[in-house]
């Protein structure tokens, strides 16, 4: 442990607290956004296979899940709060979700006020161009300006959806078809969106122009499919077929698939951070594994940041893809020094601070006979407020390690997300408001490094990041925005 450290510590504990944006454990005023989506036409089982679509895409969001059917004319509806193996494991409940068709979505946590079944997704409403189920995920960058727009000029908003101004701009469109409405409706909207859209006749797939989030198209005995994620096909042992490009829409109607490209060109800008932390390591994704992307980035830090000691641990889940890449390239061998309880979810998924706090201790327990008398080095994705790392570099020198050396697969965290993931403000960020030494000396390890950008990308076989035109996104971990965030400032204010 370094000299004086519960000395430095303290100090750091003080600034954190007279910072004029201070840290706060109970702060619950940022909002949760990052969903999983999952979509079946075709299919006389359609909800029961949405029903494993959405556990397949669990992850992706643990707080409420919603599922939409639609048997031609009628559509039936089952939204809940919870996990979806837990509330949609009845047959009573699969068999009231009629029909050939079903669409499905699974809600990241929210806080407070927001946590109603109103904010539940699919959306549906019934509009002068007919009938519509709605899943998104991403988040709309200019969604409080539209909102107050649409509201001014008459709309009544039920939900505090950014989702929802979708809903209100297909509501007051002027076009024909419920295809055209939808084209005109998201020409208006910025930011990050793939989607899913329900109607008695179709259903229907789109993508931003920059392709933010994923989506994938696939097959299962003739039936189409739409999901976030290539886990959520597997589960069902549906075949893949493609992704659905950035800016493509594609209508599914009969059993044939029609592709539209009807929005202005744009550069693609695929989130970085799903091959990081969010998506499955069993996914692909442009045709890249996201095991081995994260296994790369383990070799990576490796060469980059090299540290002499007897053990590589990851921090479980999400650091051992690249821990097993860490250890490959030093040659150090991997151990499971941590034990992850797997009944606790996600802790970032949890509703408060005060909770996320208890869920990292509920989570994961030191491996004693691994951890005592060695130097360690502990491997984790990513650090975002720093809780997780502080409390387990504590929980291992608290097992005996005689040196705690934490090595992380990507970049510093030093911008909030508006396209879709949920990171806290960039003041709550602890990579923004200190270096990385007082970041070492925070969560008391002997040293700590980050994986750099350009060694990110190499992981993902590129060469370097090209400055000019970035091949991701990559805004949380280099500040740069490559889509116009309207409402950067007032986008808290409703959910997006
Ligand atoms: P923190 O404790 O705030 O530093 O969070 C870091 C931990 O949360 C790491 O173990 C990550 O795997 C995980 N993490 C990072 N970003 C997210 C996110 N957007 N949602 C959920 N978990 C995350």
């Amino acid at each position: 442990m370094p000299k004086n450290f519960t000395i430095k510590r303290n100090n750091i504990d003080k600034i954190l607290n007279t910072h004029p944006f201070s840290y706060n454990p109970d702060d619950q005023e940022h909002l949760k956004e990052e969903c999983g989506v999952f979509g079946i036409i075709g299919n006389s089982e359609a909800a029961a296979h949405t029903v494993l679509g959405l556990h397949a895409l669990q992850h992706r969001g643990q707080e409420g899940a919603g599922i939409i059917s639609c048997d031609t004319e009628k559509f039936y509806k089952h939204m809940a709060f919870g996990k979806v193996g837990d509330k949609f494991n009845k047959a009573s409940i699969i068999k009231s979700l009629e029909g050939d068709s079903a669409i499905g979505h699974n809600r990241y946590s929210t806080s407070g006020g927001q946590k109603q079944i109103a904010n539940i997704q699919p959306l549906f409403a019934e509009m002068g161009c007919g009938k519509m189920a709605l899943a998104h995920n991403g988040n709309l960058t200019n969604a409080v300006t539209l909102r107050k727009q649409l509201i001014k000029t008459g709309s009544i908003f039920s939900t505090t959806m950014d989702s929802e101004v979708v809903i209100h701009l297909l509501a007051t469109s002027k076009k024909g078809n419920v295809t055209d409405c939808l084209i005109d409706a998201l020409t208006q909207v910025q930011g990050a969106y793939s989607m899913i859209a329900l109607t008695p006749e179709a259903m229907i797939g789109v993508r931003d122009p920059h392709g933010v989030r994923p989506l994938m198209l696939g097959m299962l005995d003739g039936a189409y499919i739409l999901c976030s994620e290539t886990c959520a096909l597997d589960i069902i042992a549906a075949e893949f077929v493609r992704e659905i490009e950035p800016g493509e829409m594609v209508i599914i109607k009969d059993g044939e698939i029609q592709s539209l490209k009807p929005f202005e060109k744009a550069p693609s800008k695929f989130c970085i951070f799903e091959y990081v932390y969010f998506s499955r390591p069993d996914s692909i994704i442009n045709d890249r594994s996201l095991y081995n992307a994260r296994k790369n980035m383990g070799i990576e830090l490796a060469k980059e940041m090299p540290v002499g000691a007897d053990v590589v641990i990851p921090v479980p889940d999400s650091g051992v893809a690249s821990a097993i890449g860490y250890s490959q390239q030093s040659g150090i061998p991997f151990e499971l020094g941590i034990i992850r309880n797997h009944y606790v979810g996600r802790t970032f998924i949890e509703p408060t601070d005060s909770i996320r706090h208890l869920g990292v201790k509920l989570k994961h327990n030191a491996n004693k006979p691994i951890i005592e008398g060695k130097k360690v080095i502990l491997i984790d994705d990513s650090i975002v407020r720093g809780t997780t790392s502080r409390k387990i570099v504590d929980m291992v020198r608290a097992a005996g390690a005689k040196e705690v050396h934490m090595r992380i697969s990507s970049p510093p965290t030093i911008g909030p997300c508006f396209y879709g993931v949920d990171t806290p403000t960039k003041d709550k960020l602890l990579a923004s408001r200190m270096s990385v030494d007082d970041m070492a000396e925070y969560i008391n390890a002997d040293s700590l490094s980050f994986l750099s950008v350009d060694a990110l990308y190499r992981a993902m076989g590129e060469t370097k990041r090209n400055n000019d035109m970035p091949q991701y996104c990559d805004a949380c971990f280099t500040d740069e925005y490559p889509i116009e965030v309207v409402d950067k400032n007032s986008n808290r204010a409703i959910e997006c």
